[in-house]
Order: C-alpha cells, then structure tokens, then sequence
C-alpha cells in the first residue's frame, strides 16, 4: 500500500478544510487540522486553551512552541502509520524547518489558490446561531429572512474569526510567511496547484487527478 503524507495549503476560505476532509475518505488516510488541533485544545482545556483562545480571536499565529508540541502529540497515534493529511500546515518556513528537521516528511503538498477578494467575500458572508449553533452564508446558503435562524428565528452573528479586520490580518499573514513555504515545496517539486476558484466538487476532482497514477 503507498503511503501518502500530504500537507494542504491555501489562504483562509479556500476550503482546505473540506477538500482535506474529502480526500481523506478517498484515501482512507487520517486528516489532520492545524486549526481544528488548537480548538481542541481550547474545548478540551488542555495546558495552553487560554493562549490559544487569546491569539485565536486576534487573528494571530500561534507559537511554534505549541504548534509542535500538539503536532507531534497528534503524528503519535497508531492510525497515521499509513500515511495523513494535513491542512493548514506547515505556514510559515520556521514551521517548515522543524518539521522536516525534526518530525517528517511529505509525499505531496497541494495548494488551493484563492484570490484575497475572493476569500474575503466567502467569508465575511458566513454567519452562525448562537442558540442551535446552525452555520449560514448570506450569498451561498442564506436564511430564508434576513439574517434569522431558520430554525429558532435568533439574530445571527458573525464569529470573531470572521470579522473582516481578523479576515485581512490573515491574509497578509498568508502572503507573508505562507507563500514563501510554498516556493520551497516548488522547489522540491512535490507542489501541486489546484484551481479554488470553482465549486466544492471541481475543486476535489483536481486533487483526485494528482492521484489517480
Ligand atoms: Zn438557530
């Protein structure tokens, strides 16, 4: 059985997340996510929930002190032996030092491609109900009245880590630190670009083409 170690990299909005969790069903691999590690540290009250939580809301990177210590914590369990996908992950190069210093190597890195004004619009657009919990897009998948709950007609809010400042602080982290770890992987030639600019269903085709050999 081949073994595939793939990082997932593209700008917030460019559904990584979703293309991650796609793939991992296809691959029968375990999809590990950067973001989804650090709220499960804050749910989970572990030793660094509090400093998390603070960074989290302010858009800010979370030390690398932490990072990889959950990461190496996560690349320990018994079911990433056949290989793992994970998003988000490595975003800036001291992350990409450590970790193919210390921790690993990839087989492929795929990168979703999203425009800043295209990522800006997904997702300032999203909105959630603080009483059931429910998730909204006000273009993609609005309320049927104005800015209510469907289910339990509440206001919806708009999570922090949406607000267009936390949005555009993002972006230019991206930019910033992110970018240049993708030249590396270009370097390398294990880059693959894929096209975030299309439907859900396009977007995983693609990823599913850097497979099929
Ligand atoms: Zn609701």
């Amino acid at each position: 059985m081949k073994v595939y170690k793939i990082s997932v990299l593209g700008p917030q909005g460019s559904g990584k997340g979703t293309q991650s969790a796609l793939l991992t069903s296809k691959l029968n691999i375990p999809a590990i996510s950067m973001g989804q590690l650090f709220r499960d540290e804050v749910e989970q009250k572990g030793k660094y929930a509090d400093e998390v939580e603070k960074i989290m809301n302010k858009g800010e990177m979370v030390p690398e002190r932490i990072s990889k210590v959950l990461l190496v914590n996560r690349l320990s369990r018994d079911d990433v032996k056949n290989g793992y996908i994970i998003d988000g992950f490595p975003r800036n190069m001291e992350q990409y030092e450590y970790f193919h210093r210390d921790i690993d190597e990839f087989t492929h890195v795929i990168v979703i491609n999203l425009s800043d004004e295209k990522a800006i619009e997904r997702i300032s657009g999203r909105r959630i109900c603080s009483e059931c919990g429910k998730v909204y897009h006000m273009v993609y998948y609005p309320p049927q009245y104005d800015e209510i709950c469907d289910e339990c007609g509440k206001k919806l809010e708009i999570r922090d880590d949406d607000k267009p400042e936390v949005i555009k602080r993002r972006l230019e982290v991206y930019h910033t630190y992110t970018e240049p770890v993708i030249e590396k992987y270009r370097e390398e030639g294990i880059l693959y670009e894929v096209d975030g600019d299309q439907s859900i269903e396009d977007v995983h085709r693609d990823i599913m083409k850097i497979f099929t050999d």
